[in-house]
């Protein structure tokens, strides 16, 4: 693909987006940023980008601006249903994501991973057993690292080991990795996506360039991401913590067992005592990184060293500290449902459960069963909460809080020794919070903050 001399829009001025741009600037495209956001909320990437000689539309996309275009990259963050991008392209303008702009240039191959839940953890675990085996390893893509930052570190021997989101998805067309993995399905981004089917779509966009020389790994237990495998061309892998598979990995007897076919001999990867991460969601993780890892050429001995000394990524039930005999742990990326299910099911009872932010759409409801069996209690913060008390009423003790600070006051409050605060929120965080990290860390501080206060916390980082 030339860049040279071409006229390229970026379409938000995100991480992405601003990585995206100088990449394109560097290889002599002339480039334009187009962003809804005032040039105030802008005013810390504008200098650099007028510096390189890239032009700022600022406080809202003009369509001219568009039109005058050979390629748009677009960000993420940006629909697709964006009114001037649906203009352009029914004119026949490209118009691509980061991650497919790079996929262009990037040398060797890529291992990418999607999923609702558990891409960061795998992906990042993925990086440390490719790692291991002491092949070339680059770590990119949803993740914070920009895929088209990795373009120059590559080299025809690397492993790119990428998170992929179905916002990226959504925006590719020839994104070709070696080795794809979907992780879970389940309901998530509705606002975005739409419905759940077109969710499924952008997922499987994972897969849409593969042949049979490529391999997906599917999660056999998740109807939405099994059924993928009909629509695949690429060699079929699986992962299941309920049974064997044809060819992939399970738990038999106590081991992480995976076969790379049918008849072949099984491997006993490791025990599943030596898996480090709290929950069962994260022995998921593991069997889908481990076949991805066997598949990628990675032995057996470097997936169990490197699993072995894997330790949770910040906010993802991370262990924050012991106060008075009450565990607090940190899941601040539990941003749908379905992952404040897992981190539920992660301890057996006595849950303090922090819940709330902005909605996304969700049915709360699907909790029930599960709050019923384990939680002592639900303490509401954010824009979500009148919903969620509203689905949740009759079935649990329900305590509106408003803010994470009265939250944790409340539920540390009520919590006995051996029981657990658990924030888990099912939310985003974006009405009363920049991002979920951001969450999570005033999550941290207000706990510390009642250690300092009764001088009996034990936090040292575990899982
Ligand atoms: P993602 O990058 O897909 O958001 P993370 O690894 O950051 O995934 O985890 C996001 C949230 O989902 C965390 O709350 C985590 O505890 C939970 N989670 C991790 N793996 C899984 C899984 N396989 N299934 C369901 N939930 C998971």
């Amino acid at each position: 693909m030339e860049l040279k001399g071409k006229k390229v829009l970026v379409v938000g001025l995100g991480k992405s987006g601003l990585a995206a741009a100088l990449f394109l600037r560097h290889r002599g495209a002339h480039v334009t940023v187009s962003d809804v956001r005032s040039a105030e909320a802008l005013a810390k990437d504008i200098p650099a980008l007028l510096e390189e000689g890239i032009m700022v539309e600022a406080g809202g996309h003009g369509l001219l601006t568009f039109r005058r275009q050979d390629l748009i990259v677009v960000s993420p963050g940006v629909p697709l249903s964006t009114p001037e991008l649906v203009q352009v392209r029914s004119f026949g303008l490209p118009v691509i994501g980061e991650l497919e702009l790079a996929a262009r240039f990037i040398k060797g191959r890529m291992l990418a991973v999607t999923g609702s839940n558990g891409k960061t953890t795998t992906t990042t675990l993925l990086g440390e057993i490719l790692k291991e085996a002491g092949l070339p390893t680059l770590v990119g893509g949803n993740i914070g690292v920009p895929v088209v930052s990795l373009v120059d570190e590559s080299a025809d021997d690397t492993w790119s080991v990428l998170e992929v989101s179905s916002f990226q998805l959504e925006s590719t067309e020839q994104f070709h990795p070696s080795i794809a993995v979907i992780l879970n399905i389940t309901p998530d981004h509705l606002d975005r996506h739409g419905s759940f089917e077109n969710y499924i779509l952008a997922k499987e966009r994972i897969f849409a360039a593969q042949d049979a020389k490529d391999c997906l790994v599917l999660n056999a237990d998740n109807t939405p991401a099994a059924e993928a495998a009909s629509r695949a061309a690429s060699r079929v892998y699986w992962f299941s913590v309920e049974h064997p598979v044809s060819q992939g990995a399970w738990l038999e007897q106590g081991y992480v067992v995976y076969r790379s076919q049918e008849n072949a001999a099984i491997e006993q990867v490791m025990p599943l005592g030596g898996i480090p991460l709290k929950g069962a969601h994260n022995v998921e993780n593991v069997l889908a990184a481990v076949v991805a890892a066997r598949q990628a050429g990675a032995p057996a001995g470097a997936i169990r060293r490197a699993i072995e000394n894997f330790r949770a990524v910040e906010h993802r039930l991370e262990y924050v500290a012991t106060i008075n005999g009450v565990e607090y742990y940190n899941d601040s990326k539990a941003t749908n449902v379905d992952a404040t299910a897992k981190a539920v099911a992660a301890f057996s009872s006595g849950i303090h459960l922090i819940l709330g932010g902005k909605d996304k759409g969700s049915d709360y409801t699907t909790l029930s069963q599960l709050l019923r069996e384990r939680v002592r209690a639900v303490y509401t913060i954010g824009s979500a909460a009148a919903k969620i008390e509203s689905h949740l009423r009759g079935v649990i003790t329900l305590q509106s809080c408003e803010t994470l600070e009265n939250a944790v006051n409340a539920a540390a409050t009520a919590a006995r020794p051996g029981e657990v605060v658990l924030l888990a929120p099912a939310c985003s965080s974006f009405d009363q919070f920049d991002s979920y990290e951001h969450r999570g860390r005033v999550f941290k501080e207000l706990v510390s903050e009642r250690a300092g206060f009764t001088g009996s916390a034990t936090g040292q980082a575990r899982n």
